[in-house]
């Protein structure tokens, strides 16, 4: 292959560019009607009553855990193989973050290390959980939500890889990931590189409607200029004028503009197709690898897994990365424990504190993973991993 096939890629077409001109040439650049357009579409896409369009996935975070009530020394547990913002957005409220080790059958967090690790504990001394749909697996919130009322938690899910994606619960009930039935919050990216490109964006998505008015005041600064709810009239102005409007808290300035809006929107009506693209080609990735050294993880069949990533696991990480990059495929490695990144190091967590996820780390490889990867570059792939695996 000429051209470097990378582990994953944004598909943008005529129809998206036209999308994103459109808006240029209208009155609204931010904050537009292509904002409410996309929350009202992806909010049924997802399954959710409510979803609040923000600058990024990490902003996302970020409002969520100020939502929930994150201040300083309120203890939140997630997993150690994500992408560090899902742990950072304690930390940018002053929370502390705590981990638990994965389940090596899912690479998801494990709910009986979770369990474990909160019955160590008094009652209240963790506030909740942020499971992660690591590669487009869908975690099982079912037993996250038993777990989570019997203790008292919200759940915040970062399902930044697994827009689509759904699992059936043991009572034959469908839950999609991040449709609001079972976490208290969720949180997607569009990112380039995530299943529906903005260039940056991010959407929460819920079911209840005080954390949603609550989050839309959270992304403008705090302000709010809706009459029914506002507090305090301004001194000595007994008639409120058309312009007031009341900071009532400090938020940010984390909104969408409506070009990036546009073109999620664009994209979200490829969204079904892109996604049954990618099954097609996980497929292809399991029955090639069945049987050989290069493990994956298969689903059970209540599970429908929307392949953010593909992912191998082998022995020899490094040579298959470095093999892999002489033939110009640029495989990639998800995640690098955040328990071991420098900078949560600092809060004494050390090597072999999760001995499941730092297994899966030195072993995990995300191989090609995209709509638009062609039959025969995927055919390429395979036969350079099978051959470095023989
Ligand atoms: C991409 C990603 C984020 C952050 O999203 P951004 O839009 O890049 O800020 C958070 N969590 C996970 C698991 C991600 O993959």
């Amino acid at each position: 292959m000429n051209q470097p096939i990378p582990y994953g890629r944004q598909h943008i077409t005529d129809e998206d560019i036209a999308a994103v001109a459109e808006v240029l040439r209208g009155p609204f650049l931010t904050q537009g009607p292509h904002i409410s357009a996309f929350e009202t579409a992806f909010a049924s896409y997802i399954g959710c009553q409510y979803a609040v369009a923000v600058a990024n996935g990490t902003a996302a975070l970020h409002l969520c855990c100020m939502a929930l009530g994150v201040t300083e020394g309120t203890r939140v547990i997630t997993t150690p193989i994500t992408f560090s913002a899902s742990a950072n957005c304690v930390r940018y409220c002053g929370g502390e973050v705590h981990f638990a080790d994965i389940d090596p059958e899912t690479a998801l967090l494990d709910i009986n290390a979770v369990r474990t690790l909160v019955e160590q504990h008094p009652k209240g001394y963790f506030s909740g959980i942020v499971p992660v749909d690591f590669a487009g697996y869908p975690v099982d919130l079912a037993a996250f939500r038993e777990l989570a009322d019997a203790h008292g938690l919200w759940i915040l899910e970062d399902s930044c890889h697994s827009p689509g994606g759904s699992f059936t619960d043991s009572q034959g009930v469908d839950h999609r990931c991040g449709d609001g039935s079972l976490a208290d919050l969720a949180i997607f990216s569009f990112h380039p590189v995530k299943h529906i490109a903005a260039g940056e964006g991010g959407m929460i998505t819920t079911n209840d409607e005080a954390l949603y008015k609550h989050l839309m005041r959270l992304r403008t600064h705090g302000i709010t200029n809706k009459p029914g709810e506002f507090t305090e009239p301004y001194p000595g102005e007994p008639e409120r004028g058309g312009w007031y409007m009341e900071l009532q808290e400090l938020g940010y300035n984390y909104r969408l503009t409506d070009m990036q809006a546009a073109l999620g929107n664009s994209q979200l009506a490829r969204a079904e197709a892109m996604l049954a693209r990618r099954q097609a080609i996980a497929k292809r990735y399991d029955d090639a690898f069945a049987g050989t050294p290069a493990v994956t993880i298969v689903p059970p069949d209540n599970v429908s897994h929307a392949y953010h990533l593909y992912v191998v696991q082998v022995d020899d990480r490094k040579g298959l990365y470095d093999f892999l990059r002489t033939r110009n495929i640029m495989a990639q490695v998800h995640y690098i424990p955040v328990h071991l990144m420098p900078y949560y190091r600092q809060f004494g967590w050390k090597p072999g504190d999760f001995p499941n996820a730092e297994r899966y780390y030195a072993r995990c490889l995300s191989l090609p993973m995209f709509p638009t990867l062609t039959d025969e570059e995927q055919a390429y792939v395979i036969a350079s991993v099978l051959e470095f695996c023989r």
